[in-house]
């Protein structure tokens, strides 16, 4: 009997620590206490994209003395340089697919902690005096109830002591998720796919914040509008870099 009030005790005592502590891993959704469990952690860390980088969006390249990657080699970018933290594959790629899609908002956190830990001293090199999170059109930003890259920004800015501007820059165009664009389109979408607040003050340094890499070209026309109004360098940190390369 004795056994069974305890045991009924514990079970009660286990029930309220996983409800005080809800913590589940966000890359494999199992219970942890401490945030990212130890098995993903050693998968994470097999995922980092670590030296040698290109020195301008941060994909690996195969080689110690090759500078720039094949795409930067051969397309000039407009912003000057970027960083991403993991390769966008399992488990990152789902863990961003909760965090974008499922409301799995906390998961910011995390990110923005892992992102730091690998790259305080470049942001502090870099030296940004304002951190921009690449937006989402107004329609869909009410569709999805947040801005995923605005809330890794908030995090980064946070922990960093650095101003971060939601408001100012503003996608433009509204891209139907189930329409697919043509070669095309997509290019003349981009051209002009973003615009600054009229009240934009420019700054010298800008650190644009998204979630993924892929081709670049979202970064490109961020850092064509930030140029163009006068700020002289633009960076870009991304949790993920997509495996276009
Ligand atoms: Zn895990
Ligand atoms: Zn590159």
């Amino acid at each position: 009997m004795i056994n069974m009030i305890l045991s009924f005790i514990m079970y009660c005592i286990k029930g309220a620590g996983v409800f005080l502590w809800p913590e589940v891993c966000p890359f494999c959704g199992n219970v942890s206490r401490r945030g990212i469990c130890d098995c993903c952690r050693k998968t994470l860390d097999a995922l980092k994209i670590k030296n040698p980088k290109c020195m301008q969006c941060g994909k690996p390249v195969r080689f110690p003395e090759q500078e720039y990657c094949y795409d930067c080699m051969h397309a000039a970018h407009l912003y000057d340089r970027g960083l991403g933290l993991w390769i966008h594959r399992e488990p990152v790629n789902q863990s961003i697919y909760q965090f974008k899609y499922h409301n799995q908002r906390r998961f910011c956190k995390y990110y923005a902690e892992e992102i730091i830990r690998a790259y305080c001293h470049v942001i502090k090199k870099w030296d940004p005096d304002l951190i921009l999170p690449i937006p989402l059109h107004r329609r869909r930003r009410k569709e999805r109830g947040y801005n995923q890259a605005a809330l890794i920004s908030r995090e980064i800015g946070r922990l960093l002591g650095i101003p971060v501007d939601e408001k100012s820059l503003v996608r433009s165009i509204y891209t139907d998720p189930q329409k697919r664009l043509g070669r095309g389109d997509r290019k003349r979408n981009l051209n002009q796919v973003f615009a600054l607040k009229k009240d934009f003050l420019p700054v010298p340094v800008i650190l644009l914040v998204d979630d993924i890499y892929t081709t670049g070209s979202t970064i490109d026309a961020a850092a064509g509008v930030l140029k163009k109004k006068g700020v002289e360098k633009v960076y870009f940190l991304t949790i993920s870099i997509g495996q276009g390369y």
